[in-house]
């Protein structure tokens, strides 16, 4: 199974990628991820993505692409995953689609999570995560607080706030996702893959309604 997730910052994605992973065995692949984890390394590319990760802007497209490419190469399998955050723009979709081109695959499903923005923007400015890079788990003061206020449950660490979570940054992120939002959702329409999914609710309904949607998904 090979599948897109996209939808707003905050809308779940992060969540439902990677229960599909663990759940269905797919290679889970978050761009966001990738580039928090490069630039918290200092690598070439982590020194390039630091200020627009910072202020939300979209990081230049050669580089999401060619971070995509290194991580489908070795152990990596590209014949089952589940992508997270990429593409967010028509460039990237047709640098992936060539990708798969190369291995003669193609995609099964493009889920579009569908979320208010006043929910986005209590969700997002409300999370705090573990900066434990072994432990990350991710907490919200209204949803998931943790047992003691600013603290990890599991490992005790001092839970802090990702700098794109700020409302201001908040709001641009949203901006920005609607303006790349309306080309992309339309290529993906276009080839009969997109669809639609509401991501309210409790993580177990989303997640069933995302698998419904996959029955036919190769
Ligand atoms: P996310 O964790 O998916 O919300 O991504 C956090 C930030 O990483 C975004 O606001 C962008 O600055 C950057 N980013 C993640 N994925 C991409 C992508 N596919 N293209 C460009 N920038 C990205």
């Amino acid at each position: 199974m090979r599948i897109i997730l996209l939808g707003p910052p905050g809308s779940g994605k992060g969540t439902q990628a990677k229960l599909l992973s663990k759940r269905l065995g797919l290679t889970y692949i978050g761009t966001g991820d990738l580039l928090r984890e490069a630039v918290r390394l200092d690598t070439t590319a982590g020194r390039i993505a630091k200020d627009y990760l910072a202020t939300g802007r979209l990081v230049p497209d050669d580089l999401v692409n060619e971070m995509v490419k290194e991580r489908f190469g070795g152990e990596h399998q590209l014949d089952k995953f589940v992508l997270d955050g990429y593409p967010r723009t028509v460039a990237q979709a047709s640098s992936f689609d060539q990708l798969l081109r190369q291995h003669f695959l193609d995609i099964g499903a493009v889920v579009r999570l569908v979320v208010p923005d006043d929910e986005i923007v209590a969700r997002l400015t409300g999370r705090w995560i573990c900066p434990n890079p072994a432990c990350q788990i991710t907490y919200h003061t209204a949803y998931k607080p943790p047992k003691v206020a600013g603290v990890c449950d599991v490992c005790g660490t001092a839970l802090t706030q990702r700098v794109d979570d700020r409302e201001e940054t908040v709001r641009k992120r949203l901006q920005i996702y609607r303006q790349m939002n309306v080309d992309i959702l339309a290529y993906y329409r276009a080839r009969g893959l997109l669809r639609e999914v509401p991501s309210t609710g409790d993580i177990e309904t989303i997640y069933n309604r995302i698998v419904k949607t996959l029955d036919s998904a190769p």
